[in-house]
């Protein structure tokens, strides 16, 4: 028998070996297996049976052995991970490696030791009898060790007959102790004093106090159901030392045992409380009802739920939920990760209780590795949490929830797969004939083609919840301050214009509170005509081109065309030509000097790295803020009921970022800060400053209208050939020198331009940043609209002629890239 392996290597293939026939039983796909490797030993997963010996021209090396007795990792998944592996250009170890829990590449100890000496009591047979001698001279050896010892010879089903026999004690461990797993003691009455009256003569007899009430304790814990009870609280509630419970474990009154403990962020949480029986409204129970009969089909299907922010999707979400429970099937949820607050997850734990489990990368090693298990074993069906919770293991998927679709945290980066998690939740739940709900106030515009090409079903919610006496809040009014006009008319502060500070004034007098909105992320070295915003742009790729050369040059950065920076401004001829975003920082000083008597908050992440410091900046706000001054960080997921202005510092910083989504995240993150106004019954203003009052993005941001802009923009995205009418690729090369970075992606991108038929290949070029932690860095970019094959063939093609980089030099993959910098 041979089987074949995927070793956690960026090496896309499988390595076949031999399986020796004690280990037969036990190689099941799925399950881990250690293997000799290169002079090494490596863990890696079967995934299939393997070649017959006869065909392969070398020579199969046997396993070293099963580490798991069921397998680690169910076929669903080594199917999804495969599918992943293809489509984003990884190897499967990768892949699965991103799905398994920390302990892919821990290994699992099994030890034995001796239980009966006595020669008669075990088999009569060569293998048992060896075994039994084995023991004898090696006290708690490892399976390995004694199999080499003897051959190999005894298959691990004999040894758990024999462990089941109590001839020997089998124990499995992890050899990393974080993941291993984790137990307490616990106590209750032994078995002849588990009556009251028993217990009670019992704790008559004894002289000792703490031990009178240590067995009264029991007692009634058992008479309550409650037994067995942790030694620890035991110990806590009675002040009783452990000697005592020591000496009636000695006198056989008590009995004394380890429980596996399940470790898991939730046992922090209270108990949820009773969930809000809200009667849905019309619109929501229209969505509701056809994700139903979807569910109630078990088929595949996916929707794209588009529903304003507070129209109620959360409340969607939970009600299909509780109808996949019902039919007994499992369900994923996603959230992006700024959203997977423990509010969220206790507003799920109140419909659906202790089924809920949650999985993130802030969890330690062994509260991921416990809870892992707890789905694999069906022990919790449903799960939260962000991107990789998209690849956790649950049988019997019913429905996935991708909340926030459009969120740029979705899709992993660094290490490879270089996934987007909302695609890999609609192949898994086709996959399963499961559901998949899209749900988002601004859609990507890829759902939105899926759903006009009738991929996704579009199901929309246009209006907030009504408040409690039947009134629908008002969307706040958006007004847009033309930042050239301001400071031709003198009113400009520093980067705040007079109607911007007047309305903040306004607001502190009447004790309301302020959002403003710095972006930073968008911080290029693009130019604006201070006179009339003009922006130089690549006509080819339509993205902002960027400074080079000491400002003397301006390039594209995808395709790599330049021309000398102007001196005046060829739109108005002024020579007042800025860098954009210059001056930003300067808002809190021009705020502490125009209001000097309010209260700013700085939230970015110089002031948000320490672990609690995001918490505490909002409720110091919530408390005695007048004003919270940040990024992007501000936009999502906040509800003040006393802000009643949000001012956005600088709408262009984003909108003329170079590269080709900025449009589209800066009406996202528009759309989103202006949800944040007036959320309750005090209603809302937003305030965007700009040099480019016309621009398709404010414009729609301003009347709320997602319809139109997802016209213009899928137009502009279809004129030049990007998603969601193309697909992109971008490769990124790495390498401690400048000629070795060009060098090493002059030659792997030759390999592109062999397979290049229907692929537009630009560059490379110097990356956008050029140079990130020591290394330099050059890209590639492909564009096709002959579908992904095309361009994973290509990859593929040039990877595999290329082969391994040298030492120190990296070569990224990164098919459906968001952005292409
Ligand atoms: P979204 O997820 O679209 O932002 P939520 O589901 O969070 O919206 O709903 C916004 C608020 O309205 C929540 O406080 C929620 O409890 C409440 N809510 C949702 N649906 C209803 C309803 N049918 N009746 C009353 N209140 C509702
Ligand atoms: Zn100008
Ligand atoms: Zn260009």
């Amino acid at each position: 028998m041979t089987v074949n392996v995927v070793l956690p290597l960026p090496l896309d293939q499988v390595f076949s070996y031999a399986v020796p026939p004690a280990l037969e039983a036990d190689a099941r796909p799925g399950c881990r297996v250690l293997v000799p490797f290169r002079g090494r030993r490596l863990t890696g997963v079967i995934t299939g049976e393997g070649p017959d010996p006869d065909d392969v021209d070398f020579r199969l090396r046997p396993l070293n052995d099963v580490l798991d007795e069921r397998p680690t990792c169910p076929p669903e998944l080594l199917r999804l991970t495969r599918w992943i592996a293809d489509y984003y250009v990884c190897s499967w170890g990768e892949a699965l490696k991103a799905a398994l829990p920390a302990g892919f590449t821990v290994q699992t100890e099994r030890r034995l030791a001796l239980e009966e000496a006595e020669a008669a009591a075990w088999p009569d047979d060569d293998d048992a009898q060896s075994v039994r001698r084995d023991l004898a001279e090696h006290d708690s050896t490892t399976l390995s060790a004694m199999r080499k010892r003897l051959g190999l010879s005894v298959s691990l089903q004999r040894i758990r007959d024999w462990a089941d026999a109590g001839l020997l004690r089998l124990t499995t461990t992890l050899s990393d102790p974080s993941v291993s797993a984790k137990t307490e003691t616990h106590l209750q009455l032994a078995g002849p004093f588990q009556s009251r009256s028993a217990a009670r003569d019992a704790a008559e007899s004894l002289r000792g106090d703490k031990q009178k009430a240590v067995m009264r304790t029991l007692a009634t814990a058992h008479e309550q159901r409650r037994a067995p009870v942790r030694q620890a609280d035991l110990v806590d509630a009675l002040d009783a030392p452990y000697s005592t419970i020591h000496s009636l474990v000695e006198k056989g009154l008590v009995e004394r045992t380890e429980e596996r403990v399940h470790r898991s962020p939730l046992s922090d949480l209270p108990p949820p409380g009773d969930p809000p029986n809200h009667t849905l409204h019309a619109a929501q129970q229209e969505a509701l009802d056809a994700l139903k009969a979807k569910i109630a089909d078990a088929s595949y299907h996916t929707f794209l739920l588009h529903g304003i922010t507070g129209s109620g999707k959360t409340e969607v979400y939970i009600a299909a939920l509780k109808q996949v429970v019902e039919a007994g099937r499992s369900a994923i949820i996603l959230v992006p990760e700024i959203a997977l607050t423990p509010q969220t997850v206790q507003r799920f734990r109140a419909h659906v209780g202790d089924t809920v489990a949650v999985l993130h990368s802030q969890m330690s090693a062994g509260e991921r590795f416990d809870t892992w298990q707890a789905l694999r074993d069906g022990r919790k069906q449903i799960v939260i949490g962000p991107r990789s919770a998209v690849l956790a293991p649950l049988d019997n998927l019913g429905l996935i929830v991708v909340d926030e679709e459009h969120e740029a945290s979705y899709k992993q980066f660094d290490p490879a797969p270089r996934y987007h998690a909302r695609d890999v939740a609609v192949m898994r739940a086709h996959m399963n004939d499961a559901v998949c709900v899209l749900g988002s106030a601004t859609p990507s515009l890829e759902s939105t083609m899926n759903a006009r090409r009738g991929k996704y079903t579009r199901l929309s919610m246009p209006e907030r919840v009504p408040t409690s006496d039947g009134t629908v809040a008002q969307l706040p009014e958006v007004e847009i301050l033309d930042l050239t006009k301001q400071r031709k008319k003198h009113q400009l502060n520093g980067p705040l214009s007079d109607p911007l500070l007047e309305a903040i004034h306004t607001r502190i007098d009447r004790d309301e509170q302020v959002l403003l909105l710095q972006n930073r992320r968008g911080y290029a070295p693009v130019i604006e005509c201070a006179d009339c915003g003009w922006v130089p742009h690549c006509t080819d790729c339509s993205v902002s081109l960027t400074e080079h050369s000491h400002g003397r040059q301006l390039r594209c950065h995808y395709c790599g065309h330049t021309r000398r920076t102007p001196s005046h401004c060829p739109s108005c001829g002024s020579d007042d030509l800025q860098r954009i975003g210059t001056g930003t920082q300067r808002v809190e000083e021009t705020l502490s000097r125009e209001l000097p008597q309010a209260t700013v908050l700085r939230m970015d992440r110089d002031t948000t790295r320490q672990k609690g410091a995001h918490h505490a900046l909002l409720s110091a706000f919530r408390e005695e803020g007048d004003i919270l001054l940040g990024t992007q960080m501000i936009a999502k997921g906040l509800d003040f009921a006393r802000v009643t202005l949000v001012g956005v510092v600088d709408a262009d910083v984003g909108m003329l970022f170079p590269d080709f989504r900025a449009e589209e995240r800066t009406f996202q993150l528009l759309t989103q800060v202006a949800g944040r106004a007036g959320r309750a019954d005090l209603a809302g203003t937003v305030m965007l400053q700009t040099r480019n009052p016309d621009h398709a993005a404010l414009q729609f941001a301003q009347t709320h209208n997602y319809d139109a802009f997802a016209e213009h923009a899928l137009a502009e995205r279809k004129a030049l050939r990007y998603p969601p009418f193309g697909n992109v690729a971008s490769v990124e090369f790495r390498a401690p020198k400048q000629e070795d970075a060009e060098h090493l992606a002059t030659q792997w991108t030759r390999g592109l331009q062999e397979r290049s038929d229907g692929i537009d290949i630009l560059g490379p070029n110097p990356a956008f940043i050029q140079r990130v932690q020591r290394y330099f860095r050059y890209r590639t970019i492909l564009k096709t609209t002959a579908g992904p094959g095309v361009l994973q063939r290509a990859l593929r093609h040039a990877r595999d002629a290329y082969g391994s980089p040298p030492a120190n030099h990296y070569v990224s993959i990164d098919m459906d890239a968001l952005d292409l910098l």
